[in-house]
């Protein structure tokens, strides 16, 4: 029994104070100087093919990409912060005049499996405000079977709904990665379709293979 407590005392505390680096897995706390400074904001800005102009802080690569996984996959909320500034930049460079803030909704497979949405987390993390409650994952055809199955599922048109009219009101989505932008797409639809002026989308990172201002 003593031993048991010792042992679960131990695992509260390795998840309360991460011993390695997110970045890297050398031994730090959190992020090691090396990763920190590879968060520094390199914002570039593309248009998907519905029009919506997309800007992203980061590349999706090497200490970045893993550090995104790791808060996403392994529940290292305390990399949030350090994700959320260049996010906040990326969200600077984009947003002009009155707009709302809107974070992309995990899957309702997702956000079973995290327990937590970690766009929300990252949006929450900027200071610069809350997401609105505007969007919401549509109500599942199916119950999803995998993982990859539903991830995917995020990216369905119709997978996504305005939960209210939203005539005249403006609007910047915020999401994590951005990939093939299937996801801003069915988002930006879904807004728009609610009568919302979509100005703009802001991501912490994109896949490096995409070609900027294109
Ligand atoms: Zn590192």
């Amino acid at each position: 029994m003593r031993r048991f407590l010792v042992d679960a005392a131990l695992d509260a505390w390795s998840v309360l104070m991460p011993v390695s680096c997110a970045g890297c897995g050398a031994a730090d706390r959190g992020l090691c100087p090396g990763c920190r400074a590879a968060l520094d904001p390199q914002p570039r800005s593309i248009r998907l093919a519905d029009g919506t102009s997309v800007t992203s802080a980061l590349r999706y690569e090497g200490s970045v990409r893993h550090a995104i996984l790791a808060l996403k996959e392994q529940g290292r909320t305390d990399v949030a912060r350090a994700l959320a500034r260049p996010l906040a930049a990326a969200i600077g460079t984009v947003v002009h005049g009155p707009v709302q803030l809107v974070a992309v909704p995990s899957s309702r497979a997702s956000f079973r499996r995290r327990g937590f949405d970690p766009v929300a987390v990252l949006l929450r993390g900027t200071g610069l405000g809350r997401s609105a409650r505007v969007l919401a994952p549509s109500a599942a055809r199916t119950e999803q079977k995998s993982l990859g199955r539903a991830d995917r599922a995020r990216n369905l048109p119709g997978s996504m709904r305005a939960t209210m009219p939203l005539d005249g009101r403006r609007f910047v989505l915020i999401d994590d990665v951005l990939t093939t932008g299937a996801t801003i797409t069915e988002a930006a639809r879904a807004l728009r379709d609610a009568g919302a002026e979509v100005v703009s989308a802001a991501t912490l990172a994109d896949t490096p293979k995409r070609s900027a201002d294109s």
